[in-house]
Protein backbone atom coordinates (compact mmCIF):
# COMPACT_ATOMS: atom_id res chain seq x y z
CA UNK A 1 0.00 0.00 0.00
CA UNK A 2 1.07 3.88 -0.62
CA UNK A 3 0.09 7.00 1.26
CA UNK A 4 -1.32 8.03 -2.47
CA UNK A 5 -3.91 5.25 -1.91
CA UNK A 6 -4.88 6.75 1.37
CA UNK A 7 -7.03 9.90 -0.35
CA UNK A 8 -5.16 12.39 1.38
CA UNK A 9 -4.57 15.87 -0.07
CA UNK A 10 -1.38 16.31 -1.51
CA UNK A 11 -0.22 18.57 0.48
CA UNK A 12 -0.17 16.76 3.11
CA UNK A 13 1.31 13.96 0.89
CA UNK A 14 4.00 16.30 -0.14
CA UNK A 15 4.52 16.67 3.79
CA UNK A 16 5.13 12.97 4.60
CA UNK A 17 7.35 12.55 1.15
CA UNK A 18 9.57 14.83 2.82
CA UNK A 19 10.02 12.55 5.85
CA UNK A 20 10.48 10.11 3.93
CA UNK A 21 7.96 7.75 4.82
CA UNK A 22 7.42 5.36 1.75
CA UNK A 23 4.62 3.42 3.14
CA UNK A 24 2.05 3.62 6.30
CA UNK A 25 2.71 1.62 9.01
CA UNK A 26 -0.12 -1.38 9.81
CA UNK A 27 -2.14 0.75 11.90
CA UNK A 28 -1.63 3.73 9.44
CA UNK A 29 -3.43 2.14 6.92
CA UNK A 30 -6.30 0.92 9.37
CA UNK A 31 -6.86 3.69 11.33
CA UNK A 32 -6.64 6.70 8.41
CA UNK A 33 -9.54 5.77 6.70
CA UNK A 34 -11.52 5.27 9.91
CA UNK A 35 -10.58 8.85 10.73
CA UNK A 36 -11.61 9.95 7.62
CA UNK A 37 -14.70 8.42 7.41
CA UNK A 38 -15.56 10.56 10.59
CA UNK A 39 -15.64 7.27 12.71
CA UNK A 40 -14.65 6.81 16.13
CA UNK A 41 -11.56 4.66 16.75
CA UNK A 42 -10.04 2.82 19.54
CA UNK A 43 -6.59 1.92 18.43
CA UNK A 44 -3.96 -0.58 20.37
CA UNK A 45 -0.46 -0.26 18.84
CA UNK A 46 2.91 -0.63 20.37
CA UNK A 47 4.99 2.71 20.72
CA UNK A 48 6.84 3.41 17.50
CA UNK A 49 4.27 2.01 15.21
CA UNK A 50 3.45 5.23 14.15
CA UNK A 51 0.10 6.06 16.06
CA UNK A 52 0.61 9.67 16.07
CA UNK A 53 0.49 10.23 12.38
CA UNK A 54 -2.37 7.41 12.47
CA UNK A 55 -4.73 9.65 14.03
CA UNK A 56 -3.00 13.30 12.75
CA UNK A 57 -3.20 12.57 8.89
CA UNK A 58 -6.62 12.11 8.50
CA UNK A 59 -7.70 14.79 11.15
CA UNK A 60 -5.29 17.62 8.66
CA UNK A 61 -7.49 16.33 6.15
CA UNK A 62 -11.11 16.37 7.24
CA UNK A 63 -10.03 20.03 8.94
CA UNK A 64 -9.54 21.32 5.44
CA UNK A 65 -13.95 21.00 5.09
CA UNK A 66 -15.63 23.25 7.85
CA UNK A 67 -14.78 27.32 9.22
CA UNK A 68 -11.49 27.46 11.02
CA UNK A 69 -11.27 28.05 14.71
CA UNK A 70 -12.88 31.12 15.99
CA UNK A 71 -12.08 33.13 18.88
CA UNK A 72 -10.79 30.72 21.75
CA UNK A 73 -12.15 27.90 20.25
CA UNK A 74 -10.27 24.40 19.20
CA UNK A 75 -11.58 22.44 16.93
CA UNK A 76 -9.81 19.57 17.58
CA UNK A 77 -7.99 18.19 21.31
CA UNK A 78 -5.44 16.03 21.79
CA UNK A 79 -5.05 14.77 25.02
CA UNK A 80 -1.72 13.35 26.34
CA UNK A 81 -0.20 12.41 29.38
CA UNK A 82 2.80 14.47 29.87
CA UNK A 83 4.52 17.74 28.51
CA UNK A 84 7.08 15.79 26.66
CA UNK A 85 4.47 13.68 24.69
CA UNK A 86 2.31 16.97 24.02
CA UNK A 87 5.05 18.77 22.03
CA UNK A 88 6.22 15.86 20.48
CA UNK A 89 2.73 15.26 19.01
CA UNK A 90 2.20 19.39 17.93
CA UNK A 91 5.60 18.91 16.54
CA UNK A 92 3.97 15.80 14.46
CA UNK A 93 1.23 18.14 13.94
CA UNK A 94 3.38 21.32 12.45
CA UNK A 95 5.52 18.77 10.64
CA UNK A 96 2.61 17.35 8.54
CA UNK A 97 0.35 20.63 8.44
CA UNK A 98 3.63 22.46 7.15
CA UNK A 99 2.09 22.78 3.74
CA UNK A 100 -1.76 23.83 4.85
CA UNK A 101 -2.81 26.43 6.41
CA UNK A 102 -4.08 25.26 9.65
CA UNK A 103 -3.23 26.46 13.12
CA UNK A 104 -2.35 24.40 15.93
CA UNK A 105 -0.88 25.31 19.61
CA UNK A 106 0.13 22.80 22.68
CA UNK A 107 -0.20 23.58 26.22
CA UNK A 108 0.99 21.89 29.06
CA UNK A 109 1.58 22.37 32.77
CA UNK A 110 4.81 23.55 34.49
CA UNK A 111 5.62 26.46 32.34
CA UNK A 112 3.85 29.78 32.53
CA UNK A 113 -0.01 30.04 31.55
CA UNK A 114 -0.01 33.98 30.00
CA UNK A 115 1.89 33.07 27.05
CA UNK A 116 -1.29 29.86 26.40
CA UNK A 117 -3.66 32.32 27.28
CA UNK A 118 -2.67 34.73 24.28
CA UNK A 119 -1.97 32.07 22.10
CA UNK A 120 -5.31 30.86 22.51
CA UNK A 121 -7.01 33.76 22.36
CA UNK A 122 -7.50 33.51 18.37
CA UNK A 123 -8.69 30.26 18.13
CA UNK A 124 -6.40 27.20 17.07
CA UNK A 125 -7.41 24.11 14.94
CA UNK A 126 -5.49 21.70 16.93
CA UNK A 127 -4.66 21.77 20.26
CA UNK A 128 -2.64 19.56 22.10
CA UNK A 129 -2.90 19.47 25.63
CA UNK A 130 -1.97 17.76 29.06
CA UNK A 131 -5.52 17.43 30.92
CA UNK A 132 -4.56 19.12 34.56
CA UNK A 133 -3.31 22.53 32.48
CA UNK A 134 -6.32 22.47 29.66
CA UNK A 135 -8.90 22.55 32.70
CA UNK A 136 -6.89 25.28 34.36
CA UNK A 137 -7.18 27.31 30.90
CA UNK A 138 -11.05 26.17 30.68
CA UNK A 139 -11.52 27.81 34.04
CA UNK A 140 -9.76 30.75 33.31
CA UNK A 141 -12.02 31.12 29.94
CA UNK A 142 -9.06 31.12 27.89
CA UNK A 143 -10.93 27.69 26.10
CA UNK A 144 -14.17 27.07 24.92
CA UNK A 145 -15.28 23.93 22.88
CA UNK A 146 -18.25 25.32 20.78
CA UNK A 147 -16.41 24.28 17.78
CA UNK A 148 -14.77 21.11 19.11
CA UNK A 149 -15.13 17.94 16.23
CA UNK A 150 -12.84 15.79 17.01
CA UNK A 151 -11.45 14.32 20.54
CA UNK A 152 -8.07 12.13 20.88
CA UNK A 153 -7.09 10.72 24.19
CA UNK A 154 -3.29 9.76 22.91
CA UNK A 155 -1.58 7.37 25.10
CA UNK A 156 -5.09 6.47 26.56
CA UNK A 157 -3.46 4.00 28.63
CA UNK A 158 -0.92 6.39 30.50
CA UNK A 159 -3.35 8.56 31.29
CA UNK A 160 -5.08 5.90 33.80
CA UNK A 161 -1.82 5.03 34.79
CA UNK A 162 -1.07 8.59 35.86
CA UNK A 163 -4.29 8.93 37.52
CA UNK A 164 -5.79 11.42 34.57
CA UNK A 165 -8.87 9.40 34.94
CA UNK A 166 -11.09 12.22 36.58
CA UNK A 167 -9.66 14.94 34.56
CA UNK A 168 -10.47 13.62 31.53
CA UNK A 169 -14.14 12.98 32.74
CA UNK A 170 -14.33 16.55 33.51
CA UNK A 171 -12.86 17.42 30.26
CA UNK A 172 -15.19 15.10 28.16
CA UNK A 173 -18.30 16.76 30.07
CA UNK A 174 -17.62 19.90 28.39
CA UNK A 175 -17.26 18.91 24.82
CA UNK A 176 -19.99 19.10 22.61
CA UNK A 177 -21.86 15.33 22.29
CA UNK A 178 -21.69 15.48 18.91
CA UNK A 179 -18.18 14.99 17.97
CA UNK A 180 -15.64 12.06 16.67
CA UNK A 181 -13.35 10.17 19.41
CA UNK A 182 -10.37 8.39 19.19
CA UNK A 183 -8.51 6.78 21.42
CA UNK A 184 -4.80 5.54 21.23
CA UNK A 185 -3.18 3.32 23.62
CA UNK A 186 -0.18 0.69 23.41
CA UNK A 187 -2.84 -2.58 24.64
CA UNK A 188 -6.09 -2.51 25.03
CA UNK A 189 -6.48 -3.64 28.82
CA UNK A 190 -9.95 -3.85 30.64
CA UNK A 191 -9.01 -0.65 32.05
CA UNK A 192 -8.79 1.14 28.65
CA UNK A 193 -12.16 -0.77 27.75
CA UNK A 194 -14.06 0.28 30.32
CA UNK A 195 -12.84 3.97 30.13
CA UNK A 196 -13.60 3.84 26.22
CA UNK A 197 -17.70 2.56 27.24
CA UNK A 198 -17.93 6.46 28.53
CA UNK A 199 -16.09 7.77 25.48
CA UNK A 200 -16.36 5.62 22.13
CA UNK A 201 -19.55 5.27 20.22
CA UNK A 202 -19.60 2.11 18.19
CA UNK A 203 -16.14 2.50 17.31
CA UNK A 204 -13.54 0.91 14.81
CA UNK A 205 -11.36 -1.38 17.06
CA UNK A 206 -7.65 -1.72 15.26
CA UNK A 207 -5.10 -3.50 16.71
CA UNK A 208 -1.97 -4.54 14.91
CA UNK A 209 0.05 -6.13 17.51
CA UNK A 210 -0.01 -8.50 20.52
CA UNK A 211 -0.52 -6.25 23.86
CA UNK A 212 2.05 -7.22 26.67
CA UNK A 213 4.57 -9.28 24.30
CA UNK A 214 7.83 -8.16 23.63
CA UNK A 215 9.99 -7.42 20.54
CA UNK A 216 12.12 -10.16 19.40
CA UNK A 217 14.57 -8.03 17.85
CA UNK A 218 15.39 -7.18 21.24
CA UNK A 219 17.74 -10.31 23.55
CA UNK A 220 17.09 -9.83 26.80
CA UNK A 221 18.90 -11.08 29.85
CA UNK A 222 19.51 -10.04 33.71
CA UNK A 223 22.51 -9.83 35.89
CA UNK A 224 21.78 -10.85 39.33
CA UNK A 225 23.62 -8.58 41.58
CA UNK A 226 23.54 -7.55 45.45
CA UNK A 227 21.68 -3.79 45.57
CA UNK A 228 23.95 -1.86 46.85
CA UNK A 229 26.67 -3.32 43.57
CA UNK A 230 24.26 -1.70 41.32
CA UNK A 231 25.62 1.25 40.56
CA UNK A 232 29.25 -0.06 40.58
CA UNK A 233 27.92 -3.04 38.09
CA UNK A 234 26.30 -0.06 35.70
CA UNK A 235 29.35 1.50 35.63
CA UNK A 236 31.52 -1.70 34.69
CA UNK A 237 28.90 -2.56 32.25
CA UNK A 238 29.08 0.88 30.59
CA UNK A 239 32.72 1.44 30.46
CA UNK A 240 33.40 -2.08 29.61
CA UNK A 241 31.33 -2.82 26.90
CA UNK A 242 31.97 1.29 25.38
CA UNK A 243 28.47 1.85 25.48
CA UNK A 244 27.56 5.08 23.65
CA UNK A 245 24.01 5.92 24.81
CA UNK A 246 22.07 4.12 27.08
CA UNK A 247 18.67 4.33 28.49
CA UNK A 248 18.42 4.03 32.30
CA UNK A 249 15.44 3.48 34.03
CA UNK A 250 15.08 4.13 37.81
CA UNK A 251 12.24 3.51 40.14
CA UNK A 252 12.40 6.88 41.84
CA UNK A 253 13.21 10.36 41.17
CA UNK A 254 15.78 10.29 43.95
CA UNK A 255 17.58 7.29 42.85
CA UNK A 256 17.63 8.64 39.23
CA UNK A 257 19.49 11.97 40.83
CA UNK A 258 21.50 9.49 42.68
CA UNK A 259 22.66 7.78 39.98
CA UNK A 260 23.62 10.34 37.75
CA UNK A 261 25.75 12.04 39.87
CA UNK A 262 27.70 8.93 40.71
CA UNK A 263 27.92 7.88 37.20
CA UNK A 264 29.29 12.15 36.78
CA UNK A 265 31.77 11.72 39.55
CA UNK A 266 33.31 8.90 37.04
CA UNK A 267 33.16 11.60 34.10
CA UNK A 268 30.67 9.93 32.21
CA UNK A 269 28.22 12.33 30.85
CA UNK A 270 24.17 11.40 32.40
CA UNK A 271 21.52 13.27 32.53
CA UNK A 272 18.04 12.47 34.64
CA UNK A 273 14.73 12.85 33.70
CA UNK A 274 11.87 13.06 35.56
CA UNK A 275 8.61 14.90 37.14
CA UNK A 276 11.07 16.91 39.43
CA UNK A 277 12.66 18.64 36.74
CA UNK A 278 11.87 21.52 35.46
CA UNK A 279 10.14 21.40 31.75
CA UNK A 280 12.95 23.01 30.56
CA UNK A 281 15.82 20.46 31.94
CA UNK A 282 13.81 17.81 30.93
CA UNK A 283 13.38 19.32 27.14
CA UNK A 284 17.36 20.20 27.58
CA UNK A 285 18.18 16.48 28.70
CA UNK A 286 16.43 15.09 25.76
CA UNK A 287 17.70 17.05 23.41
CA UNK A 288 20.92 16.64 24.40
CA UNK A 289 20.39 12.64 24.71
CA UNK A 290 19.20 12.50 21.44
CA UNK A 291 21.89 14.41 19.44
CA UNK A 292 24.34 12.20 21.73
CA UNK A 293 26.30 14.98 24.29
CA UNK A 294 24.47 12.99 27.17
CA UNK A 295 25.38 9.37 26.92
CA UNK A 296 23.52 7.98 29.50
CA UNK A 297 20.27 9.07 30.47
CA UNK A 298 18.34 7.71 33.58
CA UNK A 299 14.55 8.03 33.84
CA UNK A 300 11.57 7.62 35.81
CA UNK A 301 8.93 5.12 33.73
CA UNK A 302 6.15 8.22 33.66
CA UNK A 303 9.30 10.52 32.53
CA UNK A 304 10.75 8.09 29.87
CA UNK A 305 6.63 7.70 28.59
CA UNK A 306 5.91 8.15 24.93
CA UNK A 307 9.44 10.12 24.28
CA UNK A 308 10.32 9.11 20.83
CA UNK A 309 13.59 8.66 21.29
CA UNK A 310 15.20 7.02 17.79
CA UNK A 311 16.89 3.64 17.66
CA UNK A 312 18.16 2.65 21.37
CA UNK A 313 21.44 0.14 21.51
CA UNK A 314 20.91 -0.21 25.10
CA UNK A 315 18.21 0.16 27.64
CA UNK A 316 19.13 -1.00 31.01
CA UNK A 317 16.83 -1.61 34.16
CA UNK A 318 18.96 -0.18 36.66
CA UNK A 319 15.35 -1.25 39.39
CA UNK A 320 12.62 -3.89 37.95
CA UNK A 321 9.64 -2.43 37.33
CA UNK A 322 6.86 -2.08 39.71
CA UNK A 323 4.28 -3.35 37.97
CA UNK A 324 5.64 -5.61 34.21
CA UNK A 325 3.35 -3.86 32.07
CA UNK A 326 5.99 -1.59 32.25
CA UNK A 327 8.97 -3.75 31.38
CA UNK A 328 7.14 -4.25 28.07
CA UNK A 329 6.93 -0.48 27.86
CA UNK A 330 10.87 0.31 28.77
CA UNK A 331 12.64 -2.16 26.16
CA UNK A 332 10.52 -1.13 24.21
CA UNK A 333 12.60 1.82 23.61
CA UNK A 334 15.30 -0.61 21.64
CA UNK A 335 15.43 -2.85 18.79
CA UNK A 336 14.05 -0.69 16.76
CA UNK A 337 13.43 0.01 13.31
CA UNK A 338 14.76 -3.54 12.37
CA UNK A 339 17.90 -2.94 14.61
CA UNK A 340 18.40 -5.29 17.80
CA UNK A 341 19.42 -3.96 20.72
CA UNK A 342 19.46 -5.08 24.28
CA UNK A 343 17.56 -4.66 27.25
CA UNK A 344 19.12 -5.73 30.54
CA UNK A 345 18.08 -5.53 33.98
CA UNK A 346 20.00 -5.74 37.54
CA UNK A 347 18.21 -7.81 39.67
CA UNK A 348 18.46 -8.08 43.25
CA UNK A 349 17.39 -10.49 45.91
CA UNK A 350 14.44 -8.41 47.10
CA UNK A 351 12.89 -8.16 43.69
CA UNK A 352 12.41 -11.52 42.49
CA UNK A 353 8.40 -10.90 42.90
CA UNK A 354 9.04 -8.39 40.32
CA UNK A 355 11.01 -10.48 38.12
CA UNK A 356 8.29 -13.13 38.57
CA UNK A 357 5.41 -10.98 37.61
CA UNK A 358 7.77 -10.36 34.36
CA UNK A 359 8.02 -13.72 33.40
CA UNK A 360 5.15 -14.42 33.77
CA UNK A 361 3.43 -11.56 31.56
CA UNK A 362 5.73 -12.43 28.96
CA UNK A 363 5.80 -15.82 29.24
CA UNK A 364 9.91 -16.11 29.15
CA UNK A 365 12.46 -16.92 31.21
CA UNK A 366 15.06 -14.35 31.34
CA UNK A 367 18.42 -15.51 31.08
CA UNK A 368 20.62 -14.89 33.91
CA UNK A 369 24.25 -13.70 33.74
CA UNK A 370 26.72 -13.83 36.69
CA UNK A 371 29.05 -10.63 35.69
CA UNK A 372 32.73 -11.55 37.42
CA UNK A 373 32.88 -9.19 40.67
CA UNK A 374 29.41 -8.79 41.09
CA UNK A 375 28.25 -12.21 41.88
CA UNK A 376 25.45 -11.74 44.84
CA UNK A 377 25.71 -12.71 48.06
CA UNK A 378 21.68 -12.65 47.98
CA UNK A 379 20.73 -15.32 45.65
CA UNK A 380 17.82 -14.66 43.46
CA UNK A 381 15.36 -17.23 44.05
CA UNK A 382 14.88 -19.52 40.60
CA UNK A 383 11.78 -18.97 39.00
CA UNK A 384 11.12 -22.15 37.00
CA UNK A 385 7.54 -22.24 37.55
CA UNK A 386 6.20 -19.12 36.17
CA UNK A 387 5.77 -20.23 33.12
CA UNK A 388 2.47 -22.31 34.02
CA UNK A 389 1.01 -22.30 30.14
CA UNK A 390 -1.68 -20.20 30.40
CA UNK A 391 -2.99 -21.75 26.84
CA UNK A 392 -1.63 -23.37 24.03
CA UNK A 393 -0.13 -20.41 21.78
CA UNK A 394 -1.25 -19.47 19.17
CA UNK A 395 1.28 -20.40 16.15
CA UNK A 396 3.41 -17.61 15.86
CA UNK A 397 3.26 -15.44 12.66
CA UNK A 398 6.61 -14.21 11.73
CA UNK A 399 6.03 -10.90 13.31
CA UNK A 400 8.15 -8.01 11.61
CA UNK A 401 9.47 -5.51 14.25
CA UNK A 402 8.70 -2.25 13.38
CA UNK A 403 8.99 -1.27 10.14
CA UNK A 404 10.67 2.18 11.46
CA UNK A 405 10.17 3.51 14.95
CA UNK A 406 11.73 4.86 18.03
CA UNK A 407 11.01 5.18 21.42
CA UNK A 408 8.09 6.50 23.14
CA UNK A 409 6.90 7.67 26.91
CA UNK A 410 7.07 10.20 29.62
CA UNK A 411 6.64 11.76 33.38
CA UNK A 412 7.34 11.78 36.80
CA UNK A 413 8.23 9.45 39.34
CA UNK A 414 8.58 10.22 43.43
CA UNK A 415 10.47 8.90 46.17
CA UNK A 416 8.36 5.92 46.36
CA UNK A 417 7.71 3.79 43.24
CA UNK A 418 6.64 6.29 40.59
CA UNK A 419 4.01 8.29 41.68
CA UNK A 420 1.10 7.22 40.15
CA UNK A 421 -2.53 8.65 41.54
CA UNK A 422 -3.51 4.70 41.21
CA UNK A 423 -4.52 2.95 44.38
CA UNK A 424 -2.71 -0.36 45.00
CA UNK A 425 -5.56 -2.80 44.36
CA UNK A 426 -6.32 -1.06 40.81
CA UNK A 427 -2.86 -1.66 39.81
CA UNK A 428 -2.51 -5.40 40.90
CA UNK A 429 -6.25 -5.71 39.15
CA UNK A 430 -3.98 -4.58 35.94
CA UNK A 431 -1.72 -6.73 36.52
CA UNK A 432 -4.54 -9.60 36.43
CA UNK A 433 -6.28 -8.23 33.36
CA UNK A 434 -3.04 -8.07 31.58
CA UNK A 435 -2.40 -11.97 32.41
CA UNK A 436 -6.10 -12.95 31.13
CA UNK A 437 -5.78 -10.52 28.17
CA UNK A 438 -2.76 -12.20 27.36
CA UNK A 439 -4.40 -15.58 27.11
CA UNK A 440 -5.52 -14.65 23.71
CA UNK A 441 -8.55 -12.43 24.67
CA UNK A 442 -8.02 -9.40 23.40
P1 LIG B 1 3.74 5.74 18.41
O1 LIG B 1 2.86 6.91 18.76
O2 LIG B 1 3.00 4.59 17.87
O3 LIG B 1 4.64 5.36 19.54
P2 LIG B 1 5.05 7.62 16.69
O4 LIG B 1 3.86 8.22 16.09
O5 LIG B 1 5.75 8.40 17.77
O6 LIG B 1 4.71 6.18 17.25
O7 LIG B 1 6.05 7.26 15.50
C1 LIG B 1 7.29 6.68 15.74
C2 LIG B 1 8.27 7.10 14.68
O8 LIG B 1 7.94 6.55 13.42
C3 LIG B 1 8.36 8.60 14.46
O9 LIG B 1 9.70 8.98 14.46
C4 LIG B 1 7.73 8.82 13.11
O10 LIG B 1 8.34 9.89 12.45
C5 LIG B 1 8.00 7.52 12.40
N1 LIG B 1 6.96 7.17 11.41
C6 LIG B 1 5.63 7.28 11.55
N2 LIG B 1 4.97 6.82 10.48
C7 LIG B 1 5.91 6.39 9.61
C8 LIG B 1 5.87 5.81 8.29
N3 LIG B 1 4.72 5.57 7.68
N4 LIG B 1 7.04 5.50 7.71
C9 LIG B 1 8.21 5.74 8.35
N5 LIG B 1 8.32 6.29 9.57
C10 LIG B 1 7.19 6.61 10.21
MG1 LIG C 1 2.44 7.84 20.47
Amino acid sequence: MHFDSLALSDNILKAIKEQGYQTPSPIQAKAIPAVLAGKDVMAAAQTGTGKTAGFTLPILENLLKGLPAKVNQARVLILTPTRELAAQVEASVTTYGKYLSLTSAVVFGGVKINPQMIKLRKGVDILVATPGRLLDLYNQNAIRFEQLEVLVLDEADRMLDMGFIHDIKRIIAKLPKKRQNLMFSATFSDQIRTLAKGIVNQPVEISVSPPNTTTKSVTQWIHPVDKKKKPELLLHLITENRWKQVLVFSKTKHGANKLTRYLSEFGLNAAAIHGNKSQGARTKALAEFKQGTVKILVATDIAARGLDIDQLPHVVNFDLPQVAEDYVHRIGRTGRAGKTGQAISLVSADESKLLKDIERLTQQILERKLVDGFEPTHDLSQSDTVLKPLKPKKPKKPKQPNKFGQGNHGNDSQKKPEKRRKPKNTRNQSRQNTAKSFKGKR
